[in-house]
């Protein structure tokens, strides 16, 4: 048996430790089967403009264990990331999205909808991914249009210069670039002109507390300003109130995702809250508003 180790002395059969390691090797384990056997689905969270009408979704991963129940994705994408299953897992999830986007395609209230993907880096990384988007788009017959990317300013920063590469070649298909957790990151202004993004995607972070905390008020109004001033579009995540959704537009950003309009849910309930809101002749309850 090991002598007790004395304080402050590194101890490499730390108890704790071998758990979390042992921890991370079952998940890693478990998550090679999940693979295989397709234990995944996607979760839509609808995406509206300043008039409150749908204007596509963000596809959100969840996976469906056999006994855990659902598992969110934090808890798993970045160990996906680690092992590499991320390869087959994005794969899958650019292909469920494509076949959705084939569906709405058919019909023409859906068909102007489009679908963000997130995607990491390890999978934007790969040497191969601009043929296998290219593939996944022709064997699906989607208009490329509709499909949107959200890429972190981490992924951006971490080759800037292959990423801006990459990003041309996916912008001649017709793919659209969402910066994804915007402000959260370290953006310069210089590489923010050169990329070839569509829209800026305001982290929620700075909404939470907007209506109350003046320094989230100046940052999203920057943000804002910025996106305007390198003509990128910009939609604010994790809007739950109207007043949030109100200073927003008034400082001019048209595009929103939150529960105040819809949580991440399954397809057919997503398309039954897009009935629904269509259905309706005027915006949702605009309370303050004649
Ligand atoms: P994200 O891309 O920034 O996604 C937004 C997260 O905010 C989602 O969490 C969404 O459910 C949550 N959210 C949206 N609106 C609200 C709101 O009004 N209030 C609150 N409190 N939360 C809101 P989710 O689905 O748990 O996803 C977490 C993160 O996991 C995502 O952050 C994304 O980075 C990653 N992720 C999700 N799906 C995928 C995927 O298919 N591939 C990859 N690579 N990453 C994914
Ligand atoms: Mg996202
Ligand atoms: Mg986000
Ligand atoms: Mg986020």
């Amino acid at each position: 048996q090991a002598k007790v180790a004395g304080r402050n002395t590194m101890c490499f059969f730390d108890p704790a430790m071998q758990e979390d390691i042992s921890n991370r090797a079952k998940l890693e384990i478990e998550l090679f089967d999940a693979v295989k056997h397709n234990h995944f689905q996607l979760f839509y969270q609808i995406q509206v403009n300043h008039l409150q009408q749908p204007v596509g979704a963000e596809a959100l991963i969840r996976w469906l264990h056999p006994q855990k129940g659902i598992i969110p994705p934090i808890e798993f994408i970045p160990s996906a990331e680690e092992s590499g299953l991320i390869i087959p897992l994005g794969q899958w999830i650019m292909d469920t999205a494509c076949q959705q986007l084939k569906q709405w395609r058919q019909n023409p209230t859906t068909q102007d909808l489009t679908i963000s993907i997130n995607v990491s880096a390890k999978q934007f990384r790969q040497s191969k991914f601009v043929e296998q988007v290219t593939d996944t788009i022709k064997r699906h017959g989607i208009n490329p249009a509709k499909l949107k990317m959200e890429l972190t300013e981490s992924l951006l920063l971490d080759d800037i210069n292959n990423t801006i590469t990459q990003m041309h070649a996916l912008g001649r298909l017709g793919i659209q670039f969402s910066l994804d957790d915007f402000g959260t990151g370290y953006s310069s202004l210089q590489y923010l002109k050169k990329l070839p993004l569509y829209q800026l995607k305001i982290d929620r972070s700075f909404i939470d507390e907007l209506l109350t905390d003046k320094s989230d008020q100046s940052i999203v109004k920057t943000i804002i300003s910025m996106a305007q001033s390198l003509g990128f579009s910009v939609i604010a995540e994790g809007v739950e109130t109207l007043d949030q959704q109100q200073f927003l537009q008034g400082e001019g950003c048209l595009n929103y995702q939150g529960y105040l309009f819809g949580k991440p849910i399954p397809i057919d309930e997503f398309e039954n809250l897009f009935d629904e809101m269509l259905g309706l002749d005027k915006p949702l309850k605009r309370s303050n508003q004649a």
